[in-house]
């Protein structure tokens, strides 16, 4: 059996807690601080991501680069040749020719690739300079918003001391059981007892079954855990139902 009694006692005093850190901005500052973690990690991401297309294409490029210089250099031999005066056959000169202009074509192309490409990655290199430097800024804003953090926490605990002197009371008086129980609810599910206040659940407001609420009325019950969350859910000796 968990102890209901004292474990809402320890939420009322976890309630004082989250009521004081927003009340003094702790909560509103973790949140900050969450959302620009959240930023920086997706600009990491994105500039991570142009980096690689950044790679791709300096790659891409680098190769482009050689072919331009094979063709330049099949240019330079075959006008050479051509102009030795040692090609005399008239169909073996136009071949030459045509392969000149075929090539000088083809040179054309590939020159107008390397020069996008390179368009291309001066607009990265940029955008990465750029965002490397918001990046700084935003982490250099997480730090200061950090320490700024803890020396509110550092309040809250100072103006509320009795309140966790109390709460560390209740958890050393707590059965190892109802200890676990609260606790790990808590994780995922708070407030982990709510008040009965009616014919849903204050946690998670579904609507109770007729014959859950019956039973209830019926066993007089002093706790119930709801259906659906699985919250605590408390109805007060004296309240009638
Ligand atoms: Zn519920």
């Amino acid at each position: 059996m968990v102890d209901i009694e004292m474990l809402w006692e320890l939420q009322q005093l976890e309630n004082k807690i989250i009521e004081v850190e927003k009340e003094m901005g702790v909560t509103d500052l973790q949140n900050h601080i969450e959302k620009s973690k959240e930023t920086y990690n997706k600009l990491l991401q994105t500039t991570k991501k142009i980096a690689v297309e950044y790679k791709d294409k300096d790659a891409i490029a680098l190769g482009l680069k050689e072919e331009v210089e094979n063709i330049q250099q099949a240019i330079v031999i075959a006008e050479e040749m051509l102009n030795s005066g040692e090609v005399l056959k008239p169909k073996a000169i136009s071949q030459l020719e045509k392969d000149i202009q075929d090539n000088t074509n083809l040179l054309e192309e590939k020159n107008k690739t390397l020069q996008e490409l390179r368009k291309d990655n001066l607009i990265n290199i940029k955008q990465i300079k750029r965002f490397k430097s918001k990046l700084e800024q935003i982490y250099e804003a997480v730090e200061s918003s950090t320490k700024q953090l803890e020396k509110l926490q550092k309040d809250v605990r100072k103006s509320l001391a009795s309140v966790y002197e109390n709460i560390e009371k209740i958890n050393d008086n707590l059965t190892p059981e109802s200890y676990r129980f609260y606790y790990d609810k808590k994780e995922n599910l708070y407030p982990v007892l709510v008040p009965y206040t009616g014919d849903s659940c204050d946690g998670c407001k579904m609507q109770f079954s007729l014959m859950f609420t019956q039973s209830i009325e019926k066993n007089h019950l002093h706790s119930y855990t709801c259906e659906n969350c699985g919250r605590v859910i408390i109805i007060p000796q004296t309240q009638e139902i």
